[in-house]
């Protein structure tokens, strides 16, 4: 089973599609809503939990973007304030994906995006609150 956490915006014009409700009866996926807004204009953005076979996974995301939607990993809106941070490695424990880790050579604690899942973990583990995730 395939599992995956998505960014999607839209414009007003999609606004009346039954974009989710495709997504569980065109291509099987079950989600879960984890926030949604839209915007007075009518512009939207949801961020979808997303479980399902991975072909039908990748379908869902064409179909997506097929209506002009734009889709996103969670993970891309992960960030690390370098400012904020203080290097403690309180955030490590809860990075699976060790996309976290520890520059042996600074012994600093370093975030590699592309090992990002989007799991949000970090940013409540986070005493400093330099993980941020920013869905603007
Ligand atoms: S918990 Fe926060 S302050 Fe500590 S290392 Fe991780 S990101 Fe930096
Ligand atoms: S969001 Fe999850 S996977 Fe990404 S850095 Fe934070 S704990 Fe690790």
């Amino acid at each position: 089973m395939y599992s995956k956490k998505i960014v999607i915006r839209y414009k007003a014009d999609i606004v009346d599609k039954p974009v989710v409700y495709s997504l569980v009866k065109d291509f099987n996926l079950a989600f879960n809503i984890m926030s949604a807004r839209v915007s007075p204009r009518r512009e939207g953005l949801m961020v979808l939990d997303l479980t399902g076979k991975k072909n039908d996974f990748d379908r869902a995301i064409r179909y997506l973007k097929d209506l002009g939607l734009t889709v996103d990993p969670l993970s891309k809106s992960v960030t690390q304030n370098v400012d904020k941070c203080v290097h403690c490695g309180a955030c490590l424990a809860f990075c699976s994906p060790s996309a976290l880790y520890i520059d042996k050579k600074t012994m600093k604690v370093m975030f590699d995006t592309e090992k990002c899942n989007g799991c949000g973990l970090c940013v409540k583990a986070c005493p400093a609150r330099a993980m941020e995730i920013n869905l603007l």
